[in-house]
């Protein structure tokens, strides 16, 4: 008699009680829930999350950003979104390397994505001679700068780019890799040596977020900041040197006249914590989406820079930045 052998990928799938270690984006949905919530979020109304003024123009701005990467994704001839040669992906798995790295060569169909997302912004510049003018700058970059702006933007060089270009050219970027991790198959990649880094691409974590619903109930994931796949990593743990022992959560408490929290499941400051340690004096956001269902770790990131603000008074560094906000020395 032969007995089918099960491949692992079967095993886990056999196995309710499994924790799903990768999840991969799906880019269409992604963007659209994104923009949605950096909207929500400018309008002020989520609780633990303060937005100010000069924060709220940026974050519809963003929001305009980021309705254009999702237009992009949808129109975008998908060719150009192609995915390596299996073989090499084989190798690269084996390797317990990332099947898309952020480092070494890039496709160069990025740079026509690129340019087609500036063209879903000329609407926006209309009447708004700033906006207009960067894009003007952005569309002025030939190759050699353009590509320059990539490779210091994937490295997080923040002293090497222009603070008003990066999140452009950032923004292209993760349509190129959200497009491309979202057609891998998630039982074959495995996750790295170092848990802080994406398995799909080797970019840091934007923020963390722990998750409900289905099997990944209560778990917390690390969502990429180029590719948005987020990977499984347990709770109460360093997100940057994986220490386990003086980990603290830090959030913005209510102002004095919210109402009452008569449901501690809604307390709005554990929507939005800072994950600190105090072995590598850094932190990570992290955000709840059993108290409130629409979070979305980089949109909420963005919006919580109060939060950056005092945790980063009590001496702790942001363990990496956001690729819709950049800021350097000068
Ligand atoms: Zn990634
Ligand atoms: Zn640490």
């Amino acid at each position: 008699m032969v007995q089918r052998l099960l491949q692992p990928g079967e095993i886990e799938a056999l196995d309710h009680n499994a924790i799903p270690r990768l999840l991969l984006p799906h880019p269409r949905s992604l963007f659209i829930a994104r923009a949605a919530r950096l909207r929500q979020l400018a309008k002020n109304e989520i609780k633990g999350i303060p937005v100010g003024e000069t924060l709220r123009g940026y974050l519809l701005l963003m929001a305009a950003l980021v309705d254009a990467q999702a237009a992009v994704s949808q129109s975008f001839p998908s060719d150009a979104f192609a995915l390596p040669d299996a073989a090499d992906i084989a190798v690269s798995l084996e390797h317990n390397m990332p099947p898309l790295p952020v480092s070494g060569a890039r496709p160069p169909s990025w740079r026509s994505v690129f340019n087609a997302l500036l063209d879903q912004l000329d609407p926006l510049a209309e009447g708004q001679p700033q906006i207009a003018s960067v894009l003007a700058e952005l569309r002025a970059l030939d190759s050699a700068e353009l590509e320059g702006c990539a490779d210091a933007v994937l490295s997080e060089l923040t002293d090497s780019v222009n603070p008003l270009h990066a999140p452009f050219v950032a923004a292209a970027l993760q349509i190129m890799w959200t497009m491309r991790a979202g057609q891998l198959d998630a039982q074959r990649v495995a996750p790295l040596v170092t848990n802080t880094l994406c398995p799909v691409c080797g970019a840091h974590p934007v923020a963390s977020v722990i998750r409900i619903g289905g099997q990944s109930q209560g778990y917390r994931y690390l969502q990429c900041s180029c590719c948005a796949s987020e990977w499984h990593m347990v709770r109460v743990k360093c997100s940057c040197c994986e220490h386990t022992a003086h980990i603290a959560y830090q959030s913005i408490e209510p102002a004095d006249d919210a109402p009452e929290i008569a449901n501690k499941a809604n307390d709005p400051s554990k929507v939005a914590r800072a994950e600190t340690c105090d072995d590598c004096r850094t932190y990570r956001k992290i955000f709840n989406q059993e108290h409130d269902y629409n979070v979305e770790p980089l949109a909420d990131d963005l919006a919580s820079l109060a939060l950056d603000l005092l945790v980063g008074e009590a001496g702790y560094a942001r363990a990496s930045g956001n690729p819709l906000l950049w800021f350097n020395a000068a």
